[in-house]
């Protein structure tokens, strides 16, 4: 017999969430996740995925991941620390080192997993972590992880970061201090301060920590934000994820090898879950060299949003002040903006609404994620919707 107190606890739990209109449900694909995607057998153009590149259906990753399943099978078959370490894991990383130009990279299966794993590798009960306010659940459960005192400073305000980087100093209470932020910001494409960041932490001597995950394969060339800035010698921990822009799975830190060399001897993931499969560190491996080959596929995905952005700003859209490809349609209202990205849907064109709690209330917005595979066409199409659906429910004249 299953638990009383679980039926319960779910029973009512789904119900609240259903009743505030706060239960997703998810739209599965019958396509690959490409420019144009397929769901419920109709074809939307796909404003939602992290594949800016296109990699994640490029037929070049594609093969690479069919050999070295012919070589080396399905499965790692154990932990790095085990035998689960191919050659191709060592290459992959070796590759991420030259491509982030830092001293040595370490693997991991996301994103996701980095931060669970490298912060709680380097900080402790005795240590204090300073975390922007708008950073990534992984990164906030990465620092809840690490038992170390966490405190948050508004977003990108340097005064306030400074004030609390003093303070936290000057307190004497603790063993070391990281400062922690996402590269970019997806909800708003905003880019991390890095330059005063990075100031700030050499003035009261903090560990820097980026979690590029929306800025690698986007800025500095593909490079990362970090690269952007000209940085690359002064952030100790560079997070990626192969996830995104790379288009396949899995996360990395880059950093100097000292760093690299604890995080492999030291970090949970690595040591306790089984390594990326064959096909993924393939693939990963063949998506850094067609980055460090060519800047092709990064000048198309600028080039893309620079025609989706002047395009819904013509049509009277509020786009908020994004740095990067991230393009936010700020509506404001919550109904107001889920009603708009159903609209948007029933027209042709998939890009998903995000509201409060996940953005300030009264902001609510349609995010849109163009890519270097979307065509002009593509965009064209999608912004005739926006101008049919913005004009019928009044939001632009
Ligand atoms: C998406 C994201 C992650 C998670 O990466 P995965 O590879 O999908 O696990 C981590 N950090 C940030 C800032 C992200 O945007």
């Amino acid at each position: 017999m299953s638990s009383k107190i679980l039926d319960v606890f779910l029973k009512e739990n789904l119900e609240d969430l259903k009743q505030k209109g706060l239960y997703n449900t998810i739209d599965p694909l019958e396509s690959p996740n490409g420019p144009i995607i397929t769901i419920n057998g109709r074809n939307l153009v796909n404003l939602s995925s992290n594949n800016y590149l296109g990699l994640a259906t490029d037929e070049r990753l594609k093969e690479a991941a069919i050999a070295g399943v012919k070589k080396y099978g399905t499965g790692a078959g154990a932990v790095r620390t085990i035998n689960g370490t191919l050659k191709i894991h060592l290459e992959l990383e070796e590759k991420l080192a030259a491509f982030k130009k830092t001293e040595a990279a370490i693997a991991y299966q996301s994103g996701f997993n980095c931060n669970m794993a490298a912060i709680s590798a380097v900080m402790d009960k005795n240590d204090a972590i300073l975390s922007d306010e708008l950073n990534h659940a992984s990164i906030i459960d990465g620092c809840r992880l690490s038992r170390s005192k966490i405190i948050r400073f508004n977003h990108s305000d340097m005064e306030d970061l400074r004030a609390r980087a003093k303070e936290a100093k000057e307190s004497g209470q603790f063993n070391k201090i990281m400062v922690i932020t996402d590269g970019v910001f997806s909800m708003d494409g905003d880019i991390a301060k890095l330059p005063e960041i990075v100031e700030i932490a050499e003035e009261f001597d903090l560990i820097t920590y980026v979690d590029d995950a929306h800025g690698s394969g986007v800025l500095g060339d593909g490079a990362g934000t970090v690269k952007h800035f000209g940085l690359s010698d002064r952030i100790d921990f560079q997070i990626g994820t192969l996830s995104k822009a790379i288009g396949v799975v899995g996360g990395y830190v880059a950093g100097k090898q000292s760093l690299i060399d604890w995080l492999k001897v030291r970090s949970r993931p690595f040591l306790f879950s089984t390594s990326l499969t064959p096909a993924d560190v393939a693939a990963c491996i063949k998506a850094i060299e067609i980055l460090t080959e060519s800047t092709e596929l990064n000048k198309k995905l600028w080039e893309n949003a620079d025609y989706l952005k002047v395009g819904l700003k013509k049509l009277g859209f509020n786009i908020g002040h994004s740095e990067t490809p991230i393009t936010p349609c700020i509506i404001g209202d919550e109904v107001k903006t889920q009603e708009f990205s159903k609209r948007l849907n029933d027209e042709g064109v998939y890009a998903k609404s995000i509201v409060f709690p996940t953005v300030p209330k009264g902001t609510g917005r349609v995010r849109n994620m163009p890519s270097a595979a979307h065509t002009t066409e593509m965009l064209d199409r999608a912004l005739a919707v926006y101008e049919k659906v913005g004009k019928e429910m009044g939001l632009i004249g």
